[in-house]
């Protein structure tokens, strides 16, 4: 099969043909870029597999390109990148592959393009076009990958026991793949997956958090997790998810599947943002409800505090997920830990200090907590969902009346420690913070309007109240 020439009119692929074909060297564009151009995906980086030196026709490359072009040369992994303005070319010598048990680096050998089709992980990803100028646009397609393009099917090349064992992370590959591209998992690649899950234990929690973040980029990340879940990788990988399956029944009643509601959740949220960590806290949301599970007799299942108990574990599962302990932890956390906030604001005899107290703590992420809250609704009963729907936007109609009076979300007091210092003669001390929060809590309690005099006033009064500091003056 040859593809028109028009459809792979890159002039960087040209280029390296003709470069090749100076250096009477074979070489192919292959894997993720051609797979890409047939799904009509886009796709910036481009390999180039050379039957030969790939660094000799690297140099050649970045030689001809001239001013702006960059060449790395690998030399023990006998790769070099050529890059120039956005476009990045890899470059590899064919090679054959073989794996040791503990590893999944493989020793390496030079070999056709053949054996390197032979070590790629799927059939779509083993696809080649020829660079050269004789058979520019000839596809070697030794696997059946243009027919599993087609019908939406993830093929090992080779056995699928070996391809995996070989090394464990094309089983997150392969997840990632059908969850990315809509993609079904062959029988086989599934069983084997099943089967050599425990091989997942050599494989670094970097790597595998690299494809979790592509599953949860995907247009409807539960596909993954549910893929992570029926192969029995789920447990091994992320034990404190998969603790959260199953319905536990007393007296003939049950809860819901907390994995499965959460995975709904991920998705309706998936359905309105694309903000990765939004998505996280979707899938964190009901982290706490295993540990904070009981039945109690007159109520039924019950999980209180399950929202704070999740807050608490995510610094360790972040830790040891290799996730960033950065802002983003904060964000999750914060999400996590307010979810439970809106719903209690429904009622009619909510007081304003209670949803301002929701303003000040949510900041600026707060309609990343609607939207999470909205998102959280997935009961069955469409009447339910438009009610709650409903109530939401009800609170959202207090928020904003609230907001647009009294400024909330960007909460700073209006007196600052400074000022209280210099104000009562004060060293910094435990006394300073606290009437700081004094004032802060009467603002977002209604007591005093949020403005400097006021609190100003207010603040010099509960000191003499409570006997702190001298006003200045007095000595
Ligand atoms: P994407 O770039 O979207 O992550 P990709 O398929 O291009 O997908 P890369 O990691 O860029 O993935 O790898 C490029 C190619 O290298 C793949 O298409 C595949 O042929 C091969 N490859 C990558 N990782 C492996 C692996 N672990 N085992 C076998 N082949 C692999
Ligand atoms: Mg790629």
């Amino acid at each position: 099969m040859t593809i028109p020439a028009k459809d792979i009119n890159l002039p960087i692929l040209h280029l390296i043909g003709e470069e090749a074909d100076k250096l009477h060297l074979e070489c192919y564009v292959i894997g993720g870029w051609v797979r890409d151009l047939l799904l009509h995906r886009h796709s910036k980086d481009i390999d180039v597999v050379v039957v030969g030196s790939g660094i000799e026709l690297a140099r050649a490359v970045a030689l001809r390109l001239g001013k702006g072009a960059h060449l790395a040369v690998f030399k023990t992994y006998g790769t070099a990148q050529v890059k120039k303005g956005e476009q990045e070319v890899e470059f590899v010598g064919a090679r054959r592959e073989s794996y040791r048990h503990e590893s999944r680096n493989p020793i390496v050998e030079d070999g056709t393009l053949e054996d390197d089709q032979n070590r790629r992980d799927f059939t779509i990803n083993a696809l080649a076009i020829c660079l050269n100028s004789d058979r520019y646009g000839v596809l070697l397609d030794p696997f059946g990958g243009i027919d599993d393009l087609q019908e939406g099917i993830i093929r090992t090349p080779l056995d699928p026991d070996i391809t995996f064992s070989d090394d464990p992370l094309r089983m997150m590959r392969g997840i990632r793949f059908a969850t990315q591209l809509g993609f079904y998992l062959d029988r086989e690649t599934f069983d084997a997956i099943e089967r050599n899950r425990e091989r997942i234990g050599i494989i670094t929690k970097e790597r595998i958090v690299d494809e979790l973040q592509k599953i949860m980029l995907s247009r409807k990340p539960s596909v993954g997790w549910l893929l992570l879940d029926k192969t029995g990788l789920l447990p091994l990988i992320f034990p404190e998810l998969s603790a959260l399956k199953g319905i536990e029944t007393v007296e003939g009643r049950g809860h819901k599947d907390v994995f499965l509601h959460t995975l709904k959740v991920l998705d309706n949220v998936a359905d309105k943002s694309d903000n990765l960590w939004l998505r996280w806290a979707a899938l964190l949301h009901d982290i706490g409800k295993p540990r904070s599970k009981q039945w109690e007799p007159n109520t039924g299942w019950t999980f209180k505090n399950h929202n704070y108990i999740g807050a608490k574990m995510l610094q360790g599962i972040f830790k040891r997920m290799k996730l960033p302990l950065n802002d983003k932890l904060d964000y999750v956390r914060k999400l996590v830990d307010l979810h439970m906030r809106p719903i209690n604001l429904i009622e009619d005899t909510v007081t304003d200090s209670a949803v301002r107290r929701l303003l000040f703590e949510a900041g600026d992420d707060i309609d990343d907590l609607m939207l999470l809250c909205d998102a959280d609704i997935t009961s069955k009963n469409e009447e339910k969902v438009q009610r709650y729907h409903r109530n939401y936007e009800l609170v959202r109609q207090k928020m904003r009346e609230l907001e647009e009076r009294d400024r909330i979300r960007n909460f700073q007091p209006p007196v600052m420690g400074e000022e209280i210092m210099q104000l009562l003669g004060l060293e910094p001390c435990k006394e300073v913070g606290e009437l700081k929060m004094a004032v802060k809590d009467a603002i977002l309690d209604g007591i005093i309007p949020n403005e400097h005099d006021a609190a100003k006033a207010y603040l010099l009064q509960i000191a003499a109240e409570r006997g702190i500091g001298k006003v200045k003056g007095e000595r």
